[in-house]
């Protein structure tokens, strides 16, 4: 796969241009060339595979010459709602969740849960996003929601009929991997987990509590495990 470069900007074939960062990590870090090719996408569900004209450290000139649109992306809609863990926690959390074609990511605030992020933050996410979805191939973005109550999420009426709730404790339950693939949406707790009360909220409201296990996950293993695992019917 050449390498791939992300541009905020409609593209269509003919002239194309990089600036800032990608265009200093196209010139400066990887060292590419006019004449060289590279993959461009801005998150259209399309590549735009371009030759590059000149190569500046601040703007790269490119001709866009064949667009394709590879089919990369599960067929239904798995989001997962969890509360950010900390610091570098949360960027392996977005980059496996982009892995593994998450299509939203809602951020949670919960009675437990001590990572609020603010718009900063989540600017920061989005580009964790980015940064994953030009390694994994992906052309679409996770979408980054805003910070969400978890009261207001689990009972929001546009929900699809699969939600399913992590909560240790209970040997079995729901195996997503038996169910149709549909959209679905995912949801871990904090550190200190759901309180009962939440839990009980959810699944009054149609959630399924499910467990992974008889270890304790630290959230992002569990919402990755419970990506993986949810998302596997739509790709084998
Ligand atoms: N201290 C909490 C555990 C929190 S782990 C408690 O004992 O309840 C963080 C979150 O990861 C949990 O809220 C849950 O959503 C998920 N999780 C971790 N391990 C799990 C398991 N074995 N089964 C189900 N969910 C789990």
């Amino acid at each position: 796969m050449s390498e791939r470069f992300y541009v905020n900007c409609g593209l269509e074939l003919g002239a194309a241009a990089i600036q800032g960062a990608e265009a200093h990590h196209l010139a400066v870090v990887c060292r590419l060339r006019p004449g060289d090719v590279v993959c461009l996408f801005n998150g259209d569900g399309r590549e735009y595979h371009a030759v590059i004209l000149e190569a500046g450290k601040r703007s790269v000139e490119l001709d866009v010459q064949r667009v394709e649109a590879p089919e990369r992306e599960l067929p239904f809609h798995l989001e997962v709602a969890v509360p950010l863990p900390k610091g570098d926690r949360a960027q392996f959390l977005v980059e496996k969740l982009t892995e593994l074609g998450v299509k939203r990511l809602v951020p949670l605030r919960t009675a437990r849960s001590v990572v609020h992020p603010g718009e900063s933050k989540l600017e920061k996410l989005e580009r964790w996003a980015i940064e994953a979805s030009k390694q994994c191939g992906r052309n679409v973005l996770l979408s980054i929601a805003p910070l969400t109550d978890w009261a207001v999420y689990c009972g929001g009426g546009d929900l699809p009929e699969q939600r399913w709730l992590a909560h240790p404790g209970r040997a079995g339950g729901v195996s997503p991997l038996r169910t149709m693939p549909a959209d679905r949406v995912l949801a871990v707790g904090p550190e200190g987990g759901f309180t009962e009360e939440e839990v009980e909220r959810a699944c009054a409201v149609g959630w399924q509590r499910i467990g992974l296990g008889p270890r304790i996950l630290r959230v992002e293993t569990a919402a990755v495990a419970l990506a993986a695992w949810a998302g596997l019917p739509g790709t084998l």
